[in-house]
């Protein structure tokens, strides 16, 4: 199938990003033109409530580039949170986002069209090992990958960075997921569309400093885990079977011993260990079985979608809103189908 003439969202969260913008802008222009024969495209830009001189500088691009569309946060929501946002109001076929400070080279765009063009629904882009990341980021990424893996049934692909393209009806079916905790990385995995990855060497900054300090980070971390797996909840019913487990197996030895050598065993402080592992077994079990719900609630919540369509056999994706008018519950109802109900 021909992609020729389709459009292309490039969608920049930027936070405190006044110094490296104007930068950005013109290296990503330069790669932009190299596509434009083939592609319509549109930059937009999430300005994630900056302080600084961020919002004016977009608006001048804005003024410069009629390519530029932004949008403009009321106060700062964070990276994951502004990413979503201009997901939402891109208008591609399909959309590649990147953060706006150079770090992710603009020069892959074109090899991420090719890839798109092969039929892949997503890019990743999966940064090398970088020499000049500090040794404690790269440790403690590493790990957190290698808990992710063992922890979760998603896979979430080490290394990969926020710099992916994504079609549209993959971007469609991301943003059916409603859930208020945002781990993109691990909701693109979930969705499962055939993907592709693209290696980078990553570069430092070329201005501004990081926002990610280790506060933000460890909550990152935290989000991901608790987003993508059960197993924190069910610790304390693995817990709670081992001291119900250990109470027994101490119960069965205290008895042989009793059997054999009467006496041996000072009764009293036999039966106060037993009962405290047993009790506190049973109460750790109580509460993994609280968490068993408390986990199946947090799923139904989190209300996403049992699944997701790749292809159909007609024409065109059923798109959200459409369904919602088939069925005559959208917020465009027509008069007609008001009467038809209250018939
Ligand atoms: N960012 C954002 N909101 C935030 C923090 C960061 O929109 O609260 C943007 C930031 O402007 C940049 C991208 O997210 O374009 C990645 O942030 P940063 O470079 O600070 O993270 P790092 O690359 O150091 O992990
Ligand atoms: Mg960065």
């Amino acid at each position: 199938m021909s992609r020729d003439c389709q459009k292309i969202s490039i969608v920049c969260p930027a936070y405190q990003e006044e110094e490296v913008l104007p930068l950005f802008h013109r290296e990503l222009v330069t790669v932009l033109r190299q596509v434009e024969k083939d592609y319509d495209t549109e930059i937009l830009y999430v300005d994630d409530g900056s302080h600084d001189r961020t919002l004016s500088v977009i608006r001048e691009l804005g003024d410069r580039d009629k390519r530029v569309r932004f949008l403009s946060f009321s106060r700062n929501f964070g990276h994951q949170a502004a990413l979503t946002a201009g997901l939402e109001h891109a208008r591609g076929d399909a959309v590649i986002m990147m953060d706006s400070d150079l770090q992710h080279p603009p020069a892959l765009i074109p090899e991420l069209l090719g890839k798109w063009k092969e039929g892949f629904d997503v890019v990743l882009t999966v940064r090398q090992d970088d020499p000049h990341l500090g040794v404690f980021k790269r440790w403690s990424s590493k790990w957190f990958y290698r808990l992710m893996g063992w922890l979760s049934d998603t896979e979430i692909r080490m290394s990969a960075a926020d710099y992916r393209l994504m079609s549209r009806r993959a971007l469609d079916g991301l943003l059916e997921l409603r859930e208020t905790h945002r781990f993109l990385r691990g909701l693109v995995s979930w969705l499962g569309f055939p993907t592709a990855e693209i290696a980078f060497q990553p570069v430092s900054r070329k201005g501004g400093v990081s926002k990610y300090t280790l506060r933000r980070m460890a909550n990152f971390a935290f989000d991901g885990l608790m987003s993508f797996s059960k197993l924190p909840l069910r610790l304390s019913l693995l817990l709670g079977l081992g001291a119900v487990g250990f109470s027994l197996l101490f119960a069965f030895f205290a008895l042989v011993r009793w059997l054999f050598t009467p006496g041996a065993l000072a009764f009293g402080s036999t039966f106060i260990l037993i009962s405290v592992y047993l009790m506190s077994g049973c109460i750790l079990c109580s509460l993994g079985i609280v968490g068993e719900y408390v986990g199946r609630i947090y799923e139904q919540v989190k209300g996403r979608p049992h699944y997701v369509v790749k292809e159909t056999s007609w024409d065109e994706r059923i798109r959200f809103e459409d369904r919602h008018l088939q069925i005559g519950q959208g917020p465009h109802r027509k008069d007609s189908e008001h009467e038809h109900f209250a018939a």
